[in-house]
């Protein structure tokens, strides 16, 4: 067992040298063995992959108006960013970046656009499924990536502001979402073993906004709707979620109109793997030196 002082040391030592710190908090820039185990890890994922799911991959941000209907800003208003750009005549935009507008810096002057950064990565999927109209109750799965944003007020070691998460998302009738997601969760026990890091899959909640989220969050550990799988990074006692595993019951359904062929309205899973804090518990386990790390590990990572 390392010592405190050890396990700080190797916290420090991840922040400032596989990752590089730049000027904003939780903002980190990726070396080249950062990148090895994160492409280690993705045809890990890939690998285990169902047949018949459909791949696809989206830019950083998305629509404003669909995140808005997702009911996004209900449950995480606290977490959102959002694009803003200058706006007016090439003379209006000049005067303000060079602080000659009345008083006005450029800042004050922004105005929302019709994008907003993406906070996970299943949300563009749900309208486009639905827009193809009925899917089979035996279920439709997709393959998503996305760099997502989420605006943490901390910046404690995997806690970053922006992220890669990967998720298999799947939307058929209830039964066949949920044993999706224990599917998932089985892989999940499997990889981290694999993977050779200190792990439990348990019970968890969404950092929902305000005093009637804390209801919401009690509501979703009683009715088992997200798991995490948690591995220990800054201490034993408050372990990190690298993966989770989500049912949605009809939420997304409903919201976009989802019906499986029997009329009934569908329901959703996902299984999210937080691909950065996936690496930064490797190397949290295994040390900064990938030569080092166990043969057996570097081996399922194609090291
Ligand atoms: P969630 O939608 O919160 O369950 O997030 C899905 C996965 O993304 C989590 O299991 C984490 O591994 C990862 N994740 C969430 N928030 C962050 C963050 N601030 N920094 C890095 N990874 C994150
Ligand atoms: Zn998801």
């Amino acid at each position: 067992m390392a010592t405190k002082q050890g396990v700080s040391d190797r916290l420090e030592a991840i922040t400032s040298s596989v990752l590089q710190p730049t000027a904003a908090n939780g903002v980190q820039g990726r070396t080249g063995p950062f990148e090895e185990v994160i492409a280690g890890l993705t045809a890990m994922i890939t690998k285990r992959r169902e047949p018949g799911t459909e791949v696809l991959r989206f830019p950083p941000v998305m629509s404003r108006a669909l995140l808005e209907k997702s009911g996004y800003l209900k449950s995480f208003p606290h977490l959102l960013g959002v694009v803003s750009s200058m706006h007016g005549t090439e003379g209006d935009i000049r005067a303000l970046v060079e602080g000659r507008s009345s008083g006005r810096n450029w800042v004050e002057a922004l105005e929302a656009t019709d994008l907003v950064l993406t906070p996970a990565a299943c949300y563009p999927v749900y309208p486009i499924i639905a827009a193809r109209g009925d899917v089979a109750r035996s279920g439709v799965i997709v393959d998503v990536e996305s760099y997502c944003f989420r605006r943490e007020a901390s910046s404690e070691l995997g806690r970053m502001q922006a992220f890669r998460m990967r998720e298999y998302v799947c939307i058929g009738a209830p039964d066949t979402a949920l044993a999706f997601r224990e599917r998932w969760k089985a892989r999940a026990n499997e990889m981290a073993t694999q993977l050779g890091v200190p792990f439990k899959l348990a019970p968890a909640s969404d950092p929902f906004f305000g005093r009637a989220g804390k209801l919401m969050a009690m509501n979703q550990v009683e009715q088992a709707l997200k798991f995490e799988l948690l591995i220990p990074v800054n201490s034993e006692e408050d372990p990190t979620a690298c993966m989770s595993f989500n049912y949605h019951q009809d939420h997304f359904g409903s919201t976009w109109g989802l019906k499986t062929d029997d009329g009934a309205v569908a329901h959703t899973a996902c299984a999210a793997f937080g691909m950065d804090r996936l690496a930064v518990a490797l190397f949290a386990t295994h040390g900064l030196d990938l030569h080092t790390w166990p043969a057996s590990v570097r081996e399922v990572l194609s090291l």
